[in-house]
């Protein structure tokens, strides 16, 4: 029987309900958001026909609060739901309070969700329907000497993950008997605070696997499919990176019994909607890994090769269709590759980054190139949410086609405000072994040094962007000052003019430590800039968005320099570049402003206070340690001081940006 959703409410926020909504719309369903106070103005609140505020920012008390968002489905009169991921995406309970109130869950049945919601208890359940396991132990019993015992047995390296893991926590490489029962109880620790349960179990740890993952879909008619399978192999500490499909090297005969243990999984637990069936593999063998009873973040490199929209998809097996295609016919058509840009700092160990978005551009556009993204420039990226800014998706004809769009589109991608991975993940695309699909869980790890860089010194080329952005800012304000009765005066035109033909003005800009000055002699029409590496004449205009159409010594190029306040981010080439613009007019209050203070680098919780008022402290001593986003930020000395005084105490909530301490000279 089918029951057609008339209303979907989507219980999540950022890209993916931006996304859900945008496939609601196209099948002609009503769209209700809820939100939290921190996303009253956000993209997705925007997005949908209606929106239902459900309580205080912290997902505890919003997202992930049951009644609430029940109570917006029955405001709105929604008769479905869709979880997104995270969230309560995977959370059995809910799809059972979605059932005791008459509404559909646009997911898998509870019981599903319950089989595979423990890493133990799906393994057990795989073993017994012959999906292929990774050597291990997954048994009831958490006795620390068996579970030691059960290490030896199956020979170091092993890894220990949390039963009812996600994310990465709780997850331990060991590598020697010694080492195992420290990190067993750190893993242990980890998975109950996390996850309020410790329960682990045990595993060989693979030394060079590749990550593939099938996509399967059933119906609730019994019929269940793959469409083919996706490789996240490019990972950070076992979190995803690159996402692409199909897998380099698959040939049809595996990604047929890939497909078919994948598809018996899913039958084994009365699957029904989209699911993932993760694989671990390595040489020629594959493993079954955990299976996510959800949409998953990569779900549009599958969209993108099989030409289907799995949103689509869930909402009509919702609706009790059947499935739209049968397994011989599901195309698999070019090659697509995803990447997720997020606010995350990599010179500072991948830090998650909060603040505003002065500037966004992603490369929506481009040929084969396709943006998910929950964000608009001018939002903020919040301490309470993950940071995640867009997913950029690609496709070409094939790989290489594929490779060569991804670089493309993350070179025109800019984002001013926040630090992000732009630069780590375009040095993966641009990556010669990238490119030659040498891929295994350790790619980012064996390749650290090409792929993050120190920060390239700023060149001629980028010294003449900036200089040229503040000339044409200078000129646009003198000509906005110019008396109106005689608007073709040269004294309005740029300050160069106002004294004769070999007019100049000296700018100097700090590039990290360096410091630069340019001398810039006024022409008709442009200038000739004194650079480091020489003169060089400079022409061009410049568009309030910061856009630059230049010529540089005759050379004709596009750029963008966006300004705030005093710190230019200028784009050029694929690259990004940060300079501070020393205004003449603002030395000497820089030089007094900021000196011997320290700021929380963002909001946070300050947990350790390692110094007292008075004491001494040598250049790169940790002073105080804050805590956001479950993540720990030293913030260490600048240079060598003593102590003046502490402005907070252990407990104490900071904003980005408090003082924390005053530095004074030793
Ligand atoms: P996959 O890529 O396999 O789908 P991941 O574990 O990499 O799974 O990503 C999903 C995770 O992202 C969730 O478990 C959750 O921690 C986080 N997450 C999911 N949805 C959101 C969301 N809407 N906003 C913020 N974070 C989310
Ligand atoms: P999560 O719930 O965090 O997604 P998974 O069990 O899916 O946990 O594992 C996450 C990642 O950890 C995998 O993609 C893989 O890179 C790595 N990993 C998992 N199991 C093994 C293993 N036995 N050997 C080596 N690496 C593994
Ligand atoms: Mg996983």
């Amino acid at each position: 029987m089918i029951r057609p959703i008339r209303t979907l409410l989507v219980a999540n926020r950022g890209e993916i309900a931006v996304r859900v909504m945008r496939t609601a719309k196209a099948m002609g369903i009503r769209t209700v958001a809820v939100y939290s106070e921190a996303d009253a103005d956000a993209l997705h609140v925007a997005s949908a026909d209606e929106a239902y505020p459900i309580g205080p920012a912290p997902a505890r008390e919003s997202y992930l609060r049951i009644e609430a968002i029940l109570d917006a489905a029955r405001l709105s009169g929604a008769d479905a739901i869709h979880p997104g991921y995270g969230f309560l995406s995977e959370n059995a309970g809910f799809a059972d309070a979605c059932a005791a109130a008459g509404i559909v869950f646009v997911g898998p049945p509870a019981s599903a969700i319950r089989a595979m919601g423990s890493k133990s208890a799906a393994k057990a359940l795989m073993e017994k329907a012959g999906v292929p396991l990774v050597p291990g132990y997954h048994g009831e019993d958490q006795d620390a000497g068996l579970l030691a015992r059960e290490a030896e047995r199956i020979g170091f390296p092993v890894l220990i993950k949390a039963s009812a893991g996600g994310g990465g926590k709780g997850m331990k490489v060991v590598r020697s008997a010694d080492d195992f029962p420290e990190a067993l109880a750190s893993a242990q620790r980890e998975a109950k605070s996390a996850f309020g349960d410790d329960k682990v179990l045990v595993e060989k740890y693979l030394a060079t696997p590749r990550h593939i993952e099938v996509q399967v879909f059933a119906d609730s008619r019994g019929n269940a499919v793959y469409l083919h399978e996706r490789d996240c192999s490019i990972q950070r500490r076992h979190q995803k990176v690159v996402e692409e499909a199909p897998a380099p090297g698959m040939t049809s005969e595996r990604r047929a019994a890939m497909g078919k243990a994948a598809v018996d999984a899913a039958k084994a637990v009365g699957y029904v909607g989209a699911g993932t069936v993760e694989f671990i593999a390595e040489g020629e063998h594959f493993y079954f890994m955990e299976m996510n009873t959800r949409l998953q973040v990569e779900h549009p490199v599958t969209e993108a090769i099989t030409g289907q929209d799995l949103v689509e998809w869930q909402i009509r097996v919702a609706q009790g269709e059947a499935l739209p295609l049968r397994q011989a016919d599901i195309p698999l058509k070019g090659h697509a590759m995803e990447v997720r840009l997020y606010a995350e700092d990599p010179a500072r160990d991948f830090l998650p980054q909060v603040g505003r978005l002065d500037h966004l551009l992603l490369p929506a556009g481009l040929p084969g190139t396709r943006v998910d993204t929950g964000v608009r420039a001018g939002d903020t990226v919040s301490i309470h949410y993950d940071p995640m800014i867009a997913k950029i998706i690609v496709a070409g004809a094939d790989r290489l086609e594929a490779v060569r769009r991804l670089e493309a589109a993350l070179a025109a991608t800019e984002v001013v405000g926040l630090a992000t991975n732009r630069v780590f993940l375009k040095a993966i695309a641009a990556h010669p072994a990238f490119a030659a699909a040498e891929l295994d869980t350790n790619f980012i790890a064996r390749h650290q040094d090409q792929l993050l860089p120190p920060p390239a010194p700023a060149d001629d080329m980028v010294l003449a962007l900036a200089a040229l952005s503040i000339l044409k800012e200078e000129a646009r304000q003198s000509a906005e000052a110019v008396d109106p009765a005689d608007p073709w005066s040269p004294w309005g035109r740029a300050p160069g003019w106002r004294l004769n033909r070999d007019a100049h003005v000296d700018l100097a800009f700090a590039d990290g430590e360096r410091r630069i000055s340019v001398r810039a002699h006024f022409r008709p029409g442009g200038f000739i800039l004194a650079l480091p590496g020489g003169d060089v004449s400079v022409e061009g205009e410049a568009a309030p968005d910061g856009s630059i159409r230049a010529r540089l010594g005759g050379v004709a190029l596009t750029a963008r320099v966006i300004a705030s306040g005093s710190r230019l981010t200028v784009f050029v080439r694929g690259g990004e570049y940060v300079l501070d613009f020393i205004d003449p007019r603002l030395a000497s209050q820089a030089a007094t402003g900021t000196a011997g203070r320290l700021v929380a680098p963002m909001p946070g919780t300050i947990i350790r206070i390692v110094v007292e008022e008075g004491q001494e402290v040598a250049k790169g001593a940790a002073l105080v340690v804050v805590e956001a986003m479950k993540m720990e930020h030293t913030v260490a000395a600048p240079r060598d001081g003593r102590v003046k005084t502490l402005k907070f105490a252990v407990g104490d909530l900071v904003d980005e940006g408090a003082e924390l301490l005053v530095l004074e000279d030793a």
